[in-house]
């Protein structure tokens, strides 16, 4: 019996259970670079150039260990009029009489609905598998959220240590804490040097790559010169030890810090390649526990990025699959605002915005701070189009898949999900982003001052955000300090910052 195996370009797993059930001698391997996949937002070059050639790579060792691959290049899928998944699969089956046909859960409703109506209306049986790219399936992570009011990341995360084991001593947190997150909060200095990540240098493969994506989407926001990420599991792994030996020991420390003209400080940049399928979650998570066991790095780093991996990625994967498809329409604050024309360049004199959106926009990386409380705090606070805003980080980033973007997104930065990811809207005022780096310093506008041309503008627009939401807000226990704050300022204060808000608001373009 004869069976084609589908594998999408998030799906590259080289060990994965679908690949190891195939029989190399009758059974094929489809994969396509296709342009509704390419194209259904103005994804950013870096992350089309990283999916196709770590696609390409994964292809041509798959044929190296003798599986059967059938492969269409972006230039063939566009001469055989292939846009779509379904075109593609439907186009195969007809090349061939296989008896069966088997594909990979996709991780966003979009593709598994099409997935759906594609094998509900095929004549071969289907098979579905898991996606490998995760710590626990979609099915376990359901059974957490089924039934729980409130399913917080906290809950789930002491849940999931004890599943694991892992930082784990006699079913107690090792240390006596699940959560060092107060160790993590130092702010930036200057005088540290971050080791930079490992560069890898393009290949043939990813040098053909290169030239496609910059021709075909020369519109699309991104930088490859200087193109240099790992495009197979081999590499990716050589980037996980890199990061284990030279920046886990600090990445703790500085997780939170914002350092100005630097955008990677001590962070892994591995998203990408766990969310592609190049690097599993459990290797990294168990790598990086092997290194506090072996002494290589202290348990508040060591803890705060087994939290990022196995509390919160796979946290917001679950809530995105328990709140269904309409999560996407929800807007909770009302927030309309189009986006200024700016975050498409990067051109405001705010600093920290300017810098944190220049590193999305060329690099197709911001670090976690950069993207909650620099850009979603701004877009927060101004009220943008959710939709908009959602849709601008979802074609930036290296890593953006709708699983992991919409609920941070929608959910954690711009409050739209009326608090079902965040206890509380992240919303800060220019003092919070001058505490935790030195962008301040370099600003064209004054940190110190609410109001007036040189006033920074986070400053009265935090104000205005507390003031315009109170009535939402009041019974937040945890919103308490901010609104009593506010409604302790005299009536002539609280004025001129509703006053000079309303005029940032009506210049969002031109600041
Ligand atoms: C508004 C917003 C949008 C985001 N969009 C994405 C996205 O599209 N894709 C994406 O992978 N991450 C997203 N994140 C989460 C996080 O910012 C990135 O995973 C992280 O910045 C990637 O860089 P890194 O690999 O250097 O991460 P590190 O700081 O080194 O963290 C280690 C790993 O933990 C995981 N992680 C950390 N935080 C989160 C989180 N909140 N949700 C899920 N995984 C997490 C990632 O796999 C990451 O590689 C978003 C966060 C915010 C606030
Ligand atoms: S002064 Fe305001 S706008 Fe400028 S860098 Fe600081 S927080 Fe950002």
């Amino acid at each position: 019996m004869s069976k084609l195996l589908l594998l999408l370009g998030d799906q590259l797993d080289q060990h994965q259970q679908a690949i190891r059930e195939l029989d190399k001698q009758q059974d094929h391997i489809l994969m396509a670079e296709l342009t509704d996949e390419a194209g259904y937002v103005p994804h950013n070059r870096r992350k089309i150039a990283l999916i196709f050639s770590a696609m390409r790579h994964m292809a041509k060792g798959l044929r190296d260990s003798g599986y059967r691959v059938t492969y269409f290049t972006y230039q063939q899928s566009v001469e055989a009029g292939l846009n779509s998944i379904s075109e593609l699969v439907c186009h195969q089956l007809k090349q061939h009489a296989y008896q069966a046909f088997a594909y990979v859960e996709a991780g966003e409703y979009r593709l598994d609905q099409e997935l759906d109506t594609l094998t509900k209306r095929l004549d071969v049986p289907t098979e579905k598998f898991d996606c490998s790219n995760f710590i626990f399936s979609r099915k376990t992570m359901l059974g957490w959220f089924e039934g729980k009011k409130s399913p917080r990341m906290e809950h789930y995360y002491r849940w999931a240590r004890q599943q694991t084991g892992w930082l784990m001593d006699n079913n107690k947190p090792l240390g006596g804490q699940y959560n060092y997150d107060k160790q993590n909060r130092q702010p930036w200095d200057p005088s540290v040097v971050p080791p930079p990540a490992l560069q890898f240098e393009p290949d043939t493969i990813t040098q053909d790559v290169i030239a496609l994506v910059n021709e075909t989407f020369a519109h699309h926001p991104g930088t490859l010169h200087d193109f240099a990420m790992a495009v197979t599991t081999q590499q990716a792994e050589q980037a996980l030890d890199d990061f284990i030996q030279l920046r886990l020991p600090s990445f703790g420390d500085y997780q939170d810090a914002l350092a100005d003209n630097q955008s990677t400080v001590f962070h892994s940049l591995l998203s990408a390649y766990i969310n592609i399928g190049l690097l599993s979650p459990v290797k990294v998570c168990e790598a990086v526990v092997k290194a506090y066991e072996d002494g290589r790095a202290p348990l508040n780093a060591v803890e705060g990025f087994i939290r990022q991996i196995l509390g919160w990625r796979e946290y917001v994967r679950g809530l995105y699959w328990h709140c269904g498809p309409d999560y996407q329409h929800r807007n909770a604050l009302n927030s309309t605002t189009p986006l200024p024309d700016w975050f498409w360049t990067g051109d405001t004199r705010m600093r920290c915005v300017s810098q944190a959106i220049s590193s999305s926009l060329n690099q197709a990386y911001a670090h976690h701070i950069q993207r909650l409380m620099v850009i979603g705090n701004f877009a927060l606070l101004t009220g943008l189009d959710v939709k908009a805003v959602c849709r601008w980080y979802l074609a930036v980033y290296i890593d953006a898949f709708e699983w992991v973007e919409l609920p941070n997104t929608l959910g954690m930065a711009l409050y739209a999900d009326d608090g079902f990811v965040a206890s509380k809207p992240y919303a800060a005022s220019g003092r919070y982003i001058n505490k935790m780096g030195n962008h301040c310093k370099n600003c064209a506008y004054n940190i110190n001052q609410t109001t007036g041309n040189k006033a920074c503008p986070f400053n009265a627009l935090y104000w205005q955000f507390i003031h315009r939401h109170q009535s939402k807000f009041k019974d937040n226990p945890r919103m308490a300090l901010m609104l009593s704050q506010w409604q302790k300022k005299s009536h002539d204060d609280q004025q001129a910052l509703l006053d000079w808000s309303e005029h940032l608001l009506e210049r969002l373009d031109s600041l």
